[in-house]
């Protein structure tokens, strides 16, 4: 029983295979497992391991992960969405074909609202849908601005509406 003079893998380090494999999973798009399976699976056989073992699965899982192709982003619905804090718009990009996503932007007493690019959201976005008509109005009902232009509902009948006339028309 040589294994029981080594030093045992520590705690960190177990939580840390435990992790990573968790991640070698997801790449794999299920492959593997769920994440939760292969977390399981990896620190239940890390536990019982060295912790010079376990250091060297954790480079060799390291250089797999490093040399897959990087995920692909996912393909979201050009539109708009509301998440539990934010509204995003997402759009594809015109060279690439990829979707992004870009967070509702304004600032108090400014006429026109922005969208700014809000890098790895579209990830969290994935398998939602749009916001419809009726949504972007209680959106513009809510905040005060067309979301569709950014613009401040003044007109009387914009307000009423909760978006601009031609800018409804993007739901038709
Ligand atoms: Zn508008």
């Amino acid at each position: 029983m040589t294994t029981m003079t080594k030093t045992p893998a520590s705690a960190a380090q177990i939580t840390f295979y435990g992790s990573l494999s968790a991640t070698f999973a997801t790449r794999m798009g299920g492959l593997a497992g769920t994440p939760e399976q292969a977390t399981a699976k990896a620190t239940e056989w890390a536990s019982t391991q060295s912790m010079k073992t376990v250091s060297d699965a954790i480079t060799s899982l390291k250089d797999k992960i490093a040399a897959m192709p990087k995920p692909a982003a996912p393909v979201v619905e050009v539109g708009y969405y509301a998440t539990e804090k934010d509204t995003f718009f997402v759009t594809q990009s015109k060279s690439t074909g990829k979707s992004y996503a870009k967070k509702w932007a304004v600032k108090y007493g400014m006429k026109k609202a922005t969208w700014v690019y809000a890098p790895g959201v579209i990830y969290s976005l994935a398998g939602q849908t749009p916001m419809t008509l009726e949504q972007a109005k209680a959106f513009g009902h809510s905040h005060g601005y067309c979301i569709r232009c950014g613009a401040q509902l003044t007109d009387p009948k914009s307000v009423e509406a909760g978006i601009g006339p031609v800018c409804a028309g993007y739901w038709s």
